[in-house]
């Protein structure tokens, strides 16, 4: 690792509170190792009131770029010079280009999904999609699923209200796609039958609570749908087991987790990352989570 350090190294990183649970630096100096790139990356954990001199600090540091997380994905918004069309709708930054004394935002959430996807040969135009949650990581990937042609997105959230503005933020923004409805059994049997890829965007299933599932009953994989789970601790969730033991093709939150993280390594190096490399990542990071 230290090898690869050399006066001409330069700094990306993350910020966040807390960082120190992140599998970022992990996989991302493994990806300036892998394609040669002369680059490190740090987390810097960033206490409450302190961004703006962090950001001053990076700037004068030469730092290229980073990785914005919670809590500082809204705030951050306020020093930037530009943003992206999908982040500004999204209103929420993940990735940072700092160029001179000007920081570009990003948000690389919603495409590293479709990435994921499309890496397991899934193409999204003219399919129905239907979305457990309206959190964050669901407003990212409906985004994204609208500008990539899918003929109808469901979103069913626990909270409909939230469903109900995501789909007409949506719907105003990007393409008149999008419905919405409660998380329930009813709404799960209406969208379910007509369903060709069925997302779990809540944060139910997550370690510690293994056991949880976000749908109640198996009806809902009865048109075999391709499965995609955005939680990828633990691997294999209950809801991707249902799934799976129902026949369908099953996907976990992995590979959004790494291609979000390439997708930035692509904005701050100016490179595109062969599939072969997101691959090769996905499965070390198996390794490290099992
Ligand atoms: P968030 O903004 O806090 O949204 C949480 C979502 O989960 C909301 O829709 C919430 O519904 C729902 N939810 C929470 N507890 C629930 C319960 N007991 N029953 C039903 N619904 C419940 O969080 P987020 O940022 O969207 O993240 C959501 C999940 O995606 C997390 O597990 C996170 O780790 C994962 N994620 C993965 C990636 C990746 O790269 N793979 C990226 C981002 C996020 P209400 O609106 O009703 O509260």
């Amino acid at each position: 690792m230290t090898d690869h350090i050399t006066a001409k190294t330069q700094i990306t990183g993350l910020i966040g509170n807390p960082v120190e649970h992140s599998v970022s630096p992990i996989f991302q100096n493994k990806l300036c190792e892998i394609m040669d790139i002369p680059s490190l990356y740090l987390p810097f954990r960033v206490l409450e009131g302190d961004l703006g001199k962090v950001i001053d600090a990076f700037k004068v540091l030469n730092v290229k770029g980073f990785n914005v997380t919670i809590p500082y994905k809204t705030e951050i918004l306020d020093f930037l010079s530009e943003i992206s069309e999908e982040a500004s709708i999204m209103e929420a930054v993940n990735t940072v280009k700092i160029h001179g004394d000007k920081l570009y935002g990003y948000n690389t959430d919603g495409l590293g999904f479709i990435r994921a996807l499309e890496s397991q040969g899934v193409q999204i135009k003219d399919k129905n999609v239907v979305m457990l949650g309206a959190g964050g990581a669901a407003r990212a990937a409906v985004v994204k699923l609208a500008q990539h042609g899918a003929k109808q997105i469901a979103i069913l959230n626990r909270t409909e209200d939230k469903a109900r503005k995501l789909s007409e933020l949506v719907s105003r923004k990007v393409a008149d796609v999008v419905v919405s409805a409660e998380l329930s059994q009813d709404s799960i049997n209406k969208f379910a039958s007509n369903c060709d890829i069925l997302v779990n965007s809540t944060s139910v299933g997550m370690w510690p609570n293994i056991d949880k599932c976000p749908v109640d009953a198996e009806d809902v994989f009865v048109n075999h749908p391709i499965v995609f789970d955005m939680v990828y601790n633990p691997l294999k969730t209950k809801f991707l087991s249902l799934a799976e033991k129902n026949s369908c093709k099953v996907i976990s939150g992995l590979g959004m987790l790494v291609y979000q993280g390439v997708c930035a390594f692509e904005i701050w190096h100016n490179v595109r990352v062969p599939v072969e490399v997101g691959t090769d990542l996905i499965s070390r990071l198996e390794e490290y989570f099992t």
